[in-house]
């Protein structure tokens, strides 16, 4: 349903922007069907791009020392934190602050109204990492840097993939397809991507799967030891979790060699059990990691790794339809469905 309010002029460490493309996460279909506590109604929609229309006094830079200036195209964090926070001051950790916001979550009744992706504007309030965009990137290359390519950068790093490595990923959504491309630029010998969509293991050879494997061919044993053969000696150094299926996280641990290291990156929801056996975690010497949310450092990466990869894989792909915000509801509905990779919205 589409409201009006009112558009009011920034205080000096906020900035206004106009939003350019805004695209449909994973997360806001589950907000969307009320399987998650957001306020109504509000505006969802956090990976946002846009061109900033005015900007607070305080505000000068970018993230990366770059000066801001009315008319520049900007990405931003997805969530904010101003205050205190010994996460942030101590832990190096400002993504997990007690009290942090995220865009996209806020009910639009209260001042500043625009605090999420799928609106004509938005305001960025203090605590938000800014990072201006360059002119070369497309809208659609862009739009998914602050939540999708930036979460896989998270990922990836706490994976710690290395040079010669080999790397197994759970789920080729937008979220895998992104983190095979970003294992072979990390260096990754080989990457076997796992999914139960044909499309999908389609488009993740295009983003650096050299090997892929539909999960329905086979049952658990067959699909490990088949993932085993393909990493010999011992089986894959590294296995990431981006399907969001908890029941997939055992069998991963079991594509492992010894000394492997797997990272939980798509259980979002609570109720994700499996079941371990903690004698084999501790005879293998794996290293088990989740990751939630992004370090603002990320997002710079996230940019980066794109600028830099941008012939070689071809992201501007991933956002595959377009829709206007009369049309936000066809927009969900083809993203829950998953006949769309990525549905952008363009006011
Ligand atoms: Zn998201």
């Amino acid at each position: 349903m589409i409201r009006e309010y009112p558009v009011r002029d920034v205080k000096p460490d906020e900035a206004l922007v106009r939003i350019t493309m805004s695209t449909i996460c994973r997360s806001d279909i589950h907000s969307y069907k009320g399987h998650r506590p957001n306020p109504c109604p509000g505006i969802l929609g956090h990976e946002i791009i846009g061109v900033i229309q005015q900007l607070g006094a305080d505000i000068t830079r970018d993230m990366r020392g770059d000066p801001l200036a009315v008319g520049d195209r900007v990405t931003w964090t997805e969530y904010f934190h101003h205050g205190q926070s010994a996460y942030r001051d101590i832990h190096d950790m400002p993504q997990k602050s007690p009290g942090v916001r995220k865009y996209g979550h806020d009910l639009v009744e209260d001042d500043p109204h625009f605090l999420g992706g799928f609106a004509e504007y938005c305001y960025i309030l203090p605590g938000t990492g800014i990072l201006k965009l360059p002119d070369a990137i497309t809208d659609e290359e862009a739009t998914p840097l602050n939540c999708g390519v930036a979460t896989m950068i998270s990922v990836t790093e706490a994976a710690d993939i290395r040079m010669g490595d080999t790397v197994i990923v759970q789920g080729l959504g937008l979220l895998g397809l992104y983190g095979c491309a970003i294992a072979k630029a990390r260096g990754a010998r080989l990457v076997i991507g796992l999914d139960a969509v044909d499309q999908r293991l389609v488009a993740a050879r295009k983003f650096g799967a050299d090997e892929t494997i539909d999960v329905t061919t086979l049952d658990d044993d067959a699909l490990v030891e088949n993932v085993r053969e393909l990493c010999p000696p011992y089986g894959a150094d590294v296995a990431m979790e981006v399907c969001g299926v908890a029941s997939v996280v055992p069998n991963g641990i079991r594509m492992l060699r010894t000394g492997g290291r797997y990272v939980i990156g798509g259980l979002v929801n609570p109720g994700s059990d499996f079941t371990l056996d903690g004698n084999d975690i501790l005879r293998k010497w794996i290293t088990l990691k989740g990751v939630h949310n992004y370090h603002p450092r990320h997002l710079i990466q996230a940019l980066d790794f794109v600028m830099s990869n941008r012939e070689r894989f071809p992201f501007g792909d991933i956002v595959d339809s377009k829709f206007s915000l009369e049309e936000l509801d066809e927009a969900f509905a083809k993203a829950a469905e998953r006949s769309v990779l990525r549905a952008a919205i363009v006011p």
